[in-house]
């Protein structure tokens, strides 16, 4: 499989080329040149590893090792249960796809804990070693600590608001002792973090030194192993009975719902897949009226992993929809800057075309629908589950069966649930002595200058 760049002009790439890369060096996003074509005969009745495999082999050709990474990755000891992501029906024509079985209970792991065995085979394969510097504000970051601890060859340095993530999310990550991971809490903002993530890779000649690279949202690989559990959720939900099958998304950066996209460009026929956001309602926006708008902050809400300005994915998308032409793309994109907007509504029939519905969910309707999910089927859902849910039961037509895609695991956000419910969330077995760990973190100030030097300073575990 050869990639290409959104923007047109940066030169094709292989799978191995662009696994440790973040953009392409056009600015633009690396895309497949061209869907795989699924075969749901054969696939229907593979275990979660075998599938994955025949999902991932058309778009990770040159990773020799692939089937041996892929059962590395996915089992039972790492996902809670054989089917890694089990479909649980809550009524006729509502189910939930359990996504938050890994190890930070959230359905990041899914596709990180597959990029960490990727990179430790890529690097081992080449002699090289990586620093992944990143910042956090919840569930990426110890996603990507998960998913990288232990690891040969790689370093991380994650870059987290001193005092500003909830309990539960701080002694995940600060809990963790492995020698190559180093948290760093810095007295600042969220954004402040992000500045200096940006400040120490522009330093091209220290970025290259020290083989600095991120495991962020755009990652090509990330997108394609959210694919797998589309398959895997059509086939469970089809098996059951389903006739007609849509997806609930919660999305922030369009990553989870952009790979529900791929899963039907390759041939899955989903009837719909329904976009949920949050406040920060960029993404709904655009699907209403066709126009886009990233928004200058971010609204803080309760479903805190959703709250982005702008949706980095969504490149991808809008490739598509102006027939895969970079050189539009590009100019789209220089006007998006210019202008702070892409007006796409000239488009209307083609997006409509697309079979995207969506809708907003805000922090009543998160609680409310907690509240009845729970009331109705016993059943506690996390509140970035519960946007898609909430925006599920107002979108969904007679005859359709909505998979809901649950995001996280409710234990993370007991806040909203004990606003919800008036009562704590069960935690799973193994978590619930969490926050007496110790913990360990280094505060530093918002300085890009130290922080290179702590980087420099720090030897490879
Ligand atoms: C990251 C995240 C999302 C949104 O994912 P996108 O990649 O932005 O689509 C939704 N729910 C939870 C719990 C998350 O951690």
């Amino acid at each position: 499989m050869r990639y290409l760049s959104t923007r047109g002009s940066a030169p094709p790439a292989r799978f191995s080329d662009i696994l440790l890369e973040g953009l392409a060096p056009d600015g633009g996003l690396y895309v497949p040149e061209h869907w795989p074509r699924a075969d749901l005969a054969a696939w229907r009745g593979l275990s979660y590893p075998a599938l994955a495999c025949e999902v991932l082999a058309p778009f990770m050709d040159d990773v020799p090792r692939l089937r041996q990474i892929v059962a590395r990755t996915y089992t039972k000891d790492v996902f809670g249960s054989d089917e890694i992501t089990p479909l649980r029906t809550l009524a006729p024509g509502l189910c939930l796809l359990g996504l938050s079985g890994g190890p930070t209970l959230a359905f990041k792991d899914l596709a990180l804990q597959l990029l960490g065995n990727l990179f430790e085979d890529a690097l081992a394969a080449r002699g090289e070693t990586l620093t992944i510097l990143g910042a956090t504000s919840g569930d990426t970051g110890s996603a990507a600590e998960y998913a990288l601890r232990g690891k040969r060859g790689i370093r991380v340095f994650m870059l987290s608001p001193h005092g500003r993530m909830s309990e539960f999310q701080r002694a995940q990550m600060y809990s963790l002792a492995d020698p190559n991971i180093h948290n760093l809490a810095v007295r600042g903002t969220f954004d402040d973090c992000q500045d200096l993530v940006k400040a120490v890779n522009a330093d091209a000649e220290f970025k290259a030194r020290h083989r600095i690279g991120a495991v962020n949202s755009i990652n090509w690989a990330r997108i394609a192993a959210q694919a797998v559990y589309y398959f895997k959720g059509w086939f469970a939900a089809t098996a059951a009975g389903a006739g007609r099958v849509s997806f609930a998304v919660p999305t922030g950066n369009f990553g989870n719902l952009y790979a529900g996209y791929v899963a039907r460009a390759m041939g899955l026929p989903v009837h719909r897949l329904i976009l949920a956001t949050n406040e920060n309602d960029v993404l709904d926006e655009f699907f209403r009226t066709g126009r886009y708008r990233p928004r200058r902050q971010a609204q803080a809400t309760s479903s805190p992993s959703m709250d982005i300005t702008r949706a980095s994915n969504f490149e991808r998308y809008v490739y598509d929809l102006v027939g895969r032409d970079g050189a539009r793309v590009a100019a789209l994109w220089r006007a998006l800057e210019a202008s702070g907007e892409l007006d796409l509504s000239g488009l209307r029939d083609r997006i409509a075309a697309s079979g995207i519905a969506s809708g907003r969910s805000t922090h009543a309707d998160r609680i409310a629908t907690i509240r009845a999910v729970h009331a109705d089927y016993g059943v506690v859902i996390d509140p970035h589950t519960a946007d898609g849910v909430g925006v599920a039961a107002r979108l969904r037509e007679p005859g359709e069966t909505v998979v809901c895609l649950e995001t996280a695991h409710p234990a993370k956000f007991a806040p909203t649930i004990r606003e919800a419910l008036g009562r704590e969330p069960e935690r799973p077995r193994g978590y619930e002595a969490l926050e007496s760990l110790p913990q360990r973190f280094q505060v530093i100030d918002p300085d890009p200058e130290a922080l290179k030097r702590l980087i420099a300073g720090t030897g490879q575990a």
